[in-house]
């Protein structure tokens, strides 16, 4: 047996679904990282199948990955908009750049006048995108271009009280009010449950269609599944695995499993646990580069493999134990894995 990610597509389309209902505009998908590390060539198709129109990656060699599963059809926004190169690649595969600079807006204009584009602008999150400053010196440009979409993107949105919601909310307003673009967008997974507000003309969700908080009410999605390969006895006082970090305290029996750091599986994760159903047992020792070992003492039957990701321990409660978040757990899911995708596609 080989160490199995399942794919719930039925789970993403219903999540994908549950945003768009609560969206008062269009809900695209942002499938960059390939789908959050699930897949883009077949979770796109499956949303494009569900009902997304506009899809949204970070690179152009993502955006042409995209198209060819996709087919023509969905619009593929590129978030890194037009570096120097991109040129023929957006071209040929029918790819909209998001510009989000003036030298940005000036290559365009100067080698792909005529093709459709969107427009990043910063409100004050200083990461992508023109602040008002360097929209306005190509502002005659930009009403040249006629840009399908104007966007930019929310740095607390997974924090509603933060002042920084508010904040951006007016700048965006001000910013795009003179802007010609025929949509606007300036929400993620985390502005979607801001509210309508906040919700324009596009909405952007991508952690909420993979079962990540900030969307509390997401369908689970992943299921990891691991073989053990080995069980032995442990006496009291003997260690386990690198560093003799962890010393038997009772006779006990430990799984060794076939998964590690190189899958994905931090080293830093501490507290965490593979299920044998509802079982929780415990990780003990370091987790190795291909190995991980687990107290399974208290099982009556030693199964075949043991779950790390399953509708109990989701990412997010994986991301706790490892200090991170968790669309860090699912973009380092690791290419070992065999990929099962289930439901709709
Ligand atoms: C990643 C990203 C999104 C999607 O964000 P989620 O929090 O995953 O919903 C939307 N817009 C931009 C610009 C992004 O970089």
């Amino acid at each position: 047996m080989q160490a199995t990610l399942t794919i719930d597509l039925s789970a993403i389309c219903d999540n994908w679904r549950a945003l768009d209902a609560m969206s008062s505009g269009e809900t695209a998908a942002v499938i960059k990282a390939d789908a959050y590390g699930l897949g883009a060539a077949t979770v796109g198709p499956a949303l494009a199948a569900a009902g997304v129109k506009t899809f949204f990656v970070a690179q152009a060699n993502e955006a042409v990955i995209l198209r060819n599963a996709l087919g023509a059809g969905p619009r593929i926004f590129n978030f890194s908009g037009l570096m120097q190169g991109d040129d023929t690649a957006l071209t040929d595969h029918n790819i909209i750049p998001v510009l989000n600079s003036a030298t940005q807006v000036e290559r365009f204009a100067k080698n792909l006048t005529g093709k459709p584009c969107g427009v990043q602008l910063d409100t004050g999150m200083n990461r992508l995108g023109m602040e008002t400053a360097e929209a306005a010196s190509v502002a005659m440009t930009l009403h040249a271009l006629k840009p399908e979409l104007v966007m930019s993107h929310l740095a607390c949105a997974d924090e509603p009280a933060h002042l920084m919601n508010n904040t951006q909310f007016a700048a965006f307003s001000a910013m795009t009010a003179m802007m010609p673009a025929t949509q606007k967008s300036l929400s993620a997974t985390g502005g979607i449950l801001l509210g309508q507000a906040f919700h324009f003309d596009l909405t952007r969700p991508g952690i909420g269609l993979y079962g990540g908080l900030p969307f509390k009410d997401a369908k689970p999605v992943v299921q990891l599944d691991l073989p053990i390969i080995q069980v032995r006895d442990v006496l009291p006082g003997e260690i386990v695995g690198y560093g003799a970090s962890w010393k038997a305290a009772r006779p006990s029996k430990i799984a060794t499993i076939s998964s590690g750091y190189a899958d994905g599986i931090l080293r830093s994760a501490k507290g965490f646990s593979l299920y044998a159903g509802d079982t929780a047992c415990p990780v003990v020792g370091r987790v190795s580069m291909d190995l991980l070992t687990v107290d399974v003492t208290d099982l009556t039957e030693i199964p075949t493999s043991l779950s790390l990701l399953n509708t109990v321990q989701t990412v997010d409660v994986l991301a706790r134990c490892a200090g991170t978040i968790g669309y860090e757990i699912l973009t380092s899911l690791g290419g070992r894995y065999k990929r099962d995708y289930v439901g709709e596609n």
